[in-house]
């Protein structure tokens, strides 16, 4: 290929981020790489958790983009509308835009809609103005009954609203005191973290149960009653009560309701041919390759099949992973010879782990080999201060990247 080819990346989150940067390190300056996002800044999501106990301020755990220019990438902030993938073609914000070699790496889509009547009402940690938002009700609330409801899986981190559950139990133990407030989490799935095995959403329960928290598996949340929605069904910034109706007809009071958001492919994807039967795009599992020439996908946009019928989890360290991985499959197709450095391809191994901070300065790691055979292997090793410490170092790596 010619020395002016064009990689476009599409997101410059977790995977993005971390393809750009390999790819710079394999492909000579005359090879053009063109990172795409909406946004100017990114967040740290395993950060979102301590933004909303105040333990970090929203911009420790953010980076803006425009810094990325400095590692010898070009920035274009702004929206893409449409793919053509068959012609490697994408439209952003009016323009047409070619690529030798396309990456999507644009994330999900985040949506409170399957609930109606949670706009205005839930709130919720996936992003960091709302994590901001969540603490601030939480440093203004008085007591009462705090539920967290799960949408629909697959959502990012499946540890994550156990984190959340665990640190916010913490938060309020102290103020406003252990005997003034209750704490339940309300899911369709039918235990934690339910692709990791049943080992491991034992040990979670089990976490659960040492705090008084309950927990419902299995059961869906279908809408929210709330006589006080914010105006407009704007973003609240205080606690709002009401009662969350569930799928088997109960209702379940709170006076302060947390929701993780449904997540779907982003809707530029929606007319593509890209995306598979479970609405995320498809992928060869260890290549990260599209159906199409010179299209690959990788992230939290994907469905990377697992053995067992499973699909593997929406999770920052995958994405960084096949990230890298990709960016040497890029280089080659760039570059014209097997591998840059003409050593073996690198192939995507489904092996990572994430972080389940648990409060008292300790954290537990879920460590994974989830393309084993004949279903995903699981490691949930217990809370400890090195969990933790671990923990804080996967966020300075993180930042290293922008
Ligand atoms: C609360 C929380 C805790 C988490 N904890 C962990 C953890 O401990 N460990 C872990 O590994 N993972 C964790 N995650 C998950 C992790 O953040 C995601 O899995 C990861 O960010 C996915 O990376 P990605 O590159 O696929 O997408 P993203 O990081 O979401 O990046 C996608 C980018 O694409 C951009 N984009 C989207 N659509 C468009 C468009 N149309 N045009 C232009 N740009 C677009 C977005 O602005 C975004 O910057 C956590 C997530 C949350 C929310």
């Amino acid at each position: 290929m010619s020395a002016g080819s064009r990689t476009v990346i599409v997101g410059a989150g977790f995977g993005g981020i971390a393809a750009a940067r390999t790819l710079r390190t394999l492909l000579p300056e005359p090879h053009r790489i063109l990172v795409v996002d909406w946004r100017p800044e990114v967040s740290l999501g395993a950060g979102h958790t301590w933004v909303l106990t105040g333990r970090r301020r929203p911009e420790q755990v953010s980076r803006r983009l425009s810094g990325i220019t400095r590692h010898g990438l070009e920035f274009r902030c702004a929206e893409v509308v449409a793919v053509d993938p068959a012609r490697r073609m994408l439209e952003v914000a009016g323009d047409r835009v070619q690529a030798d070699a396309l990456l999507l790496a644009p994330g999900a889509r985040l949506t409170l809609e399957p609930l109606p009547g949670a706009a205005g009402v839930a709130h919720q940690f996936y992003d960091l103005d709302a994590a901001l938002r969540l603490g601030g009700a939480l440093d203004s609330f008085a007591g009462g009954r705090v539920v967290m409801t799960v949408l629909a899986p697959p959502y990012k981190c499946p540890a994550a609203p156990h984190e959340a559950a665990l640190l916010i139990h913490e938060r309020l133990a102290r103020r406003p005191g252990p005997d003034k407030f209750s704490l339940s989490l309300i899911t369709p799935e039918p235990q934690p973290m339910p692709v990791a095995g049943p080992a491991v959403g034992a040990a979670v329960r089990e976490l659960y149960e040492q705090r008084g928290i309950t927990a419902r598996f299995g059961t869906k949340p279908v809408r929210v009653h709330s006589p006080s929605v914010t105006p407009a069904g704007s973003p609240p910034s205080r606690a709002v009560a009401g009662e969350l109706e569930l799928a088997d007809g109960t209702r379940e009071p709170f006076d302060l309701l947390i929701a993780i958001p449904a997540h779907t492919a982003p809707a530029f994807l929606r007319e593509s041919g890209l995306l598979g039967g479970q609405g995320w795009v498809s992928v060869a599992r260890e290549t990260l390759a599209t159906t199409f020439d010179g299209v690959w996908a990788i992230g939290d946009v994907t469905q990377v099949p697992l053995a067992g019928g499973g699909m593997l989890p929406k999770a920052g360290v995958f994405a960084r992973a096949e990230g890298e991985a990709v960016a040497h499959a890029l280089a080659a197709r760039i570059l014209g010879r097997g591998a840059p450095s003409d050593g073996p391809p690198v192939a995507f191994d489904g092996r990572g782990g994430c972080y389940l901070e648990t409060g008292r300065g300790e954290a537990a790691f879920a460590e994974g080999d989830f393309f084993a055979e004949p279903v995903p292997v699981v490691t949930l090793h217990p809370p400890s201060r090195a969990g933790l410490s671990g923990k804080e170092k996967f966020a300075k790596d993180w930042a290293r990247w922008y």
